[in-house]
C-alpha cells in the first residue's frame, strides 16, 4: 500500500504529502495551508557578491532570478524572500526570516565564481557538518542543519539529476547552517566565464533559468511518489 511507502519518506516529503491531493493528471489541489518555501537572494546592499566579467554584481542577478522564481512558485506554494530589494541582510537575519514560519524548504540563490572555472549551468551546495573540520572556515555554525542533511542531500541530488553535469558540493555554508528545514544553495553559471557572461542579465536568460528551476521544484514536490 502507498501509505507504507509514504511512512518511509523523509520529513520534507511527508509535509508535502499531507498538504496536497493528487488525482490523475489534474493539477494539484492545495489543502489547508500551502507549503512555505523561503527564497534567499544572496548578498545585497554593501555586499555585492562576485562581479561578472562584464561588470554585473552578483547581488543584482541573485535578486532578479529569485523574484522570477518566486513569481512562478507562487502558483502552488507560499513563498517568502529574505530580501526583496537591494539592501544588506546578515546571515543571522536570513536564518531568522527563514525559520520564523516553519518553512518546508529554504533555497539560497547565488551565481558561481568560486567552485570551478569551468562553465556549468548549475552547482548545488548542501550543508555538511562533518566536513567542517576539514575546511578552513570562520563559521561558528551549529548543528541545526545537520538534522536535515539527508533530506537536503536527497533534494539536491534530484535537482542535479535534471541538470546535466551539475555537481553537488557538501560544504559548511554558514547561510545554511542555522536553517531549521531542508536547505540547499544553488549557484548558477559562472561569472568568470566569458561564455556564461554573454546573456547573463537578459530577460530571456533569467526567465529560462527560473522556468527550469521552478519546474524541477514543482515536479519534485508534486510527483514525489513517482520520484521515490
Ligand atoms: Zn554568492
Amino acid at each position: 500500500m502507498k501509505v507504507k511507502k509514504i511512512q518511509k519518506l523523509p520529513k520534507l516529503l511527508l509535509i508535502v504529502a499531507s498538504s496536497f491531493i493528487i488525482s490523475g493528471n489534474s493539477p494539484i489541489t492545495p489543502v489547508n495551508s500551502r507549503p512555505l518555501i523561503i527564497i534567499d537572494p544572496g548578498h545585497g546592499g554593501k555586499d555585492k557578491g562576485a562581479i561578472s566579467l562584464n561588470g554585473i554584481p552578483e547581488k543584482d542577478l541573485n535578486l532578479m532570478l529569485a523574484i522570477a522564481i518566486k513569481n512562478r512558485l507562487n502558483k502552488y506554494f507560499k513563498v517568502i524572500m529574505t530580501r526583496n530589494s537591494d539592501y544588506f541582510v546578515s546571515n543571522i537575519s536570513r536564518s531568522i526570516i527563514g525559520n520564523k514560519q516553519k518553512p518546508s524548504l529554504f533555497i539560497s540563490i547565488h551565481y558561481n565564481s568560486l567552485f570551478s572555472m569551468k562553465s556549468k549551468e548549475l552547482s548545488i551546495g548542501v550543508y555538511s557538518y562533518r566536513m567542517q573540520k576539514d575546511i578552513k572556515t570562520t563559521s561558528t555554525a551549529g548543528s541545526m542543519q545537520e538534522k536535515y542533511s539527508q533530506e537536503s542531500k536527497i533534494l539536491a541530488e534530484k535537482i542535479a539529476k535534471k541538470y546535466k553535469d551539475c555537481p553537488v558540493y557538501r560544504m559548511p555554508y554558514s547561510i545554511l547552517s542555522n536553517i531549521d528545514c531542508p536547505a540547499i544553495l544553488l549557484e548558477f553559471k559562472n561569472l568568470k566565464s566569458p561564455k556564461d557572461c554573454l546573456n547573463l542579465a537578459s530577460r530571456q536568460d533569467i526567465e529560462n533559468t527560473a522556468n527550469k528551476i521552478t519546474d524541477i521544484i514543482n515536479k519534485f514536490f508534486l510527483n514525489f511518489s513517482l520520484v521515490f
